[in-house]
């Protein structure tokens, strides 16, 4: 079954990673690749990632995009429209990194200015959701901000990612992963009715590796993953891009 898999490069790289990066997948990315890959760079190699992906089947996605709330400018903002001019297909939406940062910005009006894009929202819970048995109310008014704008033309995708999880080697059971990717693809059924036979597709990060990717990627209801630390490794995130589920 085709999957996603994502690398999300955060702040990290420079011009060098990234052509060692892409030569390296292009050497070693199956050509007809089973599964859909996405890279997401950092901003400021967006036109040399560009030039260097025609080669291979992979996509490109925004880690982030800006907007101003109050109808004003923004001084080292990169808008949706440039990464679309650029031709990136993919945008992250609510990254709990970025959300820590961004209190005051709307994600519903992120995800209506980005709706020719293909959208990868972004929900999950903390530690203390978690140990408090919050996990499925916190996501639920997460989903909210993408119900509130959502339609069917829409291409959305959601990572489910447990911020406890996120760079610290620590992850959910499969079966834990499993349960709440059936959680949200039920409580999107619900709410989105119109929706039903699309069935979002739900993925999943937080310290995702070699190691733990088939298991994470075989169990129901994940179509996904969605990885930071691992993705940095060119071979490792190779190898997980070349696996068949
Ligand atoms: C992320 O930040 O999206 C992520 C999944 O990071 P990591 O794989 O390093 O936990």
């Amino acid at each position: 079954m085709k999957k996603i898999i994502a690398a999300n490069w955060k702040n990290n790289g420079s011009k060098d990673f990234v052509k060692k990066y892409f030569s390296y997948l292009n050497e070693n990315l199956e050509k007809n690749s089973y599964n859909e890959i996405i890279i997401f760079p950092p901003d400021i190699y967006c036109s040399l990632a560009l030039e260097l992906r025609n080669k291979i089947p992979a996509r490109l996605g925004c880690q982030n995009i800006s907007i101003n709330t109050k109808n004003s400018t923004l001084t080292g903002g990169t808008t949706f429209k440039m990464f679309e001019d650029n031709f990136y297909e993919y945008v992250l939406i609510g990254h709990s990194e970025n959300r820590a940062n961004e209190e005051n910005i709307s994600l519903s009006l992120k995800v209506k200015l980005c709706e020719t894009m293909k959208i990868i929202f972004c929900v999950g819970e903390n530690k203390f959701d978690r140990d408090n048995n919050l996990v499925s109310s916190k996501i639920f008014s997460q989903l909210d901000d993408l119900i509130e704008v959502y339609n069917d033309s829409m291409d959305i995708v959601v990572a489910y990612e447990p911020i406890w999880a996120i760079g610290t080697g620590v992850t959910p059971s499969a079966k834990d992963i499993s349960s709440t990717h059936e959680i949200i693809k039920k409580y999107l059924a619900q709410k989105l009715p119109s929706n039903k036979e699309k069935d979002i597709m739900v993925m999943y990060g937080g310290s995702v590796s070699f190691d733990n990717a088939k298991e994470i990627l075989t169990s129901q209801f994940v179509d996904g993953v969605l990885i930071g630390g691992a993705s940095l490794d060119v071979e490792e995130f190779t190898r997980i891009c070349n696996m068949q589920i």
